[in-house]
């Protein structure tokens, strides 16, 4: 029989599969399940296999390794169960059982993002050379930065705060977020500023560690947290704010990570209690910010922590809904995975491009100019699944790129006609 950890304090994984009562309301939730039907691919077969192997009952072999392996982790099953059954903290056991009795080795594509996620910079410029030798070079040698390249950030100056701040908030720059989207920050920073938030970025911060908690590397992940938590603390009273679902729903989770840790549980704590997402925030003051629109019918592809871990969806959808002269059009996958779910569509890149194009199928359906994002694995997937379908790759826009260029309408309009007015 072999043993999991069932400390509650640690990862309460015995606790969850006691509490799930087999109902089955998660799977139509599941994108594995949707797509392939097969119980061992939903997360009530998941939570099956692992109480099996628990108890002895299977071994903890090939089957229990697929069964695990191609879950997104994407936690769709956590909303939809009603007995709040945190699945997450099962998946990760039963993960951490398999590398202990199968030590599979991490893949060398990966190895390598999780080395240059720890240096922004190095990570930019990685990602800048990869792109223009990718003509000449072998692909197995860009192969790991490939998810990464195709974007072009485009030229967005910090705006000056015209009267006293209200308030200040800090800012996680994430680690992708800053190598490859510094634009989309300095949107959302600039939002804030229209809304009288002030924005500090501590200079010791570094990547969040999610891409290292989910590959197994929980250790390193912690070490991350203890970073990051030191670097937020000049400011107890701040909100610590993110553009990048994955990296919000980590930061958030700290609490849980290091739950085990005497010296940290309680800086953990009071840092995941200052986590909020951009969004949430800007939302609050958008009533002072007019935002206004092209005439455009705009979608969103929200990311699966943001909705699942956050709970912040319905804040982008309000924050959508109030930019005028657009029109937001709801659908119901909205919430629903992409695929991309950290280095999955560099794992298991058949399963990533599939769900992606159920997500382009349902997308297909509806009149759209854009796609508005808020994470930038989300954001490369999509644009993978446009440029699948031959489609405009600059339909894809991070939130608030969408709202700083409308709250630059409002502000054109605005001046325009104040200069009529004086004329
Ligand atoms: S995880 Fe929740 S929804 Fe899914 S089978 Fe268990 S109790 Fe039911
Ligand atoms: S985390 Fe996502 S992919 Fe995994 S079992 Fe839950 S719904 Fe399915």
């Amino acid at each position: 029989m072999w043993i999991i950890n069932t400390q509650p304090s640690r990862f309460g994984a015995m606790e969850e599969i006691e509490h799930c009562n087999k109902c089955g309301f998660c799977l139509p939730a599941c994108p594995t399940y949707q797509l392939t039907s097969n119980e061992l691919h939903s997360p009530r077969g998941r939570i099956a296999m692992v109480e099996a192997a628990v108890h002895g009952e299977i071994e903890v072999g090939l089957g229990l390794e697929e069964s695990l392996t191609y879950c997104l982790d994407c936690r769709a099953c956590e909303s939809a169960c009603p007995s709040g059954v945190r699945y997450h903290r099962v998946l990760e056991s039963g993960r951490n059982l398999l590398r202990q009795q199968r030590k599979q080795p991490t893949s060398f594509a990966v190895k390598q993002i999780l080395r240059l996620v720890k240096r922004p910079n190095r990570l930019r410029r990685a990602i800048r050379i990869a792109s223009l030798l990718r003509p000449v070079m072998h692909y197995n040698a860009v192969k790991p930065l490939v998810p990464l390249m195709g974007y072009t950030e485009q030229d967005v100056r910090p705006l000056p705060m015209k009267s006293d701040p209200k308030m200040s908030v800090q800012f996680f720059e994430g680690c992708v977020m800053s190598a490859q989207f510094a634009d989309v920050n300095q949107a959302a920073k600039n939002l804030l500023v229209r809304g009288q938030i002030a924005t500090v970025s501590p200079i010791a911060q570094g990547c969040c560690g999610a891409l290292h908690l989910h590959t197994g590397h929980r250790d390193e992940a912690k070490a991350m947290a203890r970073n990051n938590i030191q670097a937020f603390e000049q400011d107890m009273q701040s909100l610590i704010v993110n553009t990048a679902g994955g990296c919000g729903a980590m930061l958030m989770e700290y609490e849980e990570l290091l739950s085990d840790d005497p010296l940290w549980s309680d800086r953990a704590k009071r840092f995941s209690k200052r986590v909020r997402d951009w969004a949430s925030v800007f939302k609050n003051v958008c009533g002072k910010v007019p935002l206004e629109g092209q005439g455009i019918r705009v979608v969103v592809q929200n990311s699966c922590h943001l909705v699942n871990v956050e709970h912040a969806g319905e804040d982008v959808v309000a924050l959508l809904r109030a930019v005028s002269n657009d029109t937001f059009v709801s659908y119901s996958d909205q919430d629903r995975c992409c695929g991309s779910a950290g280095v999955y569509n560099i794992e298991h890149p058949q399963w990533g491009l599939a769900i992606l194009d159920n997500k382009m199928k349902v997308l297909g359906k509806i009149a759209y100019d854009v796609i508005v994002v808020n994470n930038p694995g989300c954001h490369l997937q999509m644009r993978q699944g446009i440029k699948r379908q031959n489609g405009n790759m600059e339909a894809i826009q991070h939130i608030a790129i969408y709202l700083e260029q409308a709250a630059q309408t409002a502000e054109n309009h605005a001046q325009r006609e104040e200069f009529h007015a004086e004329t």
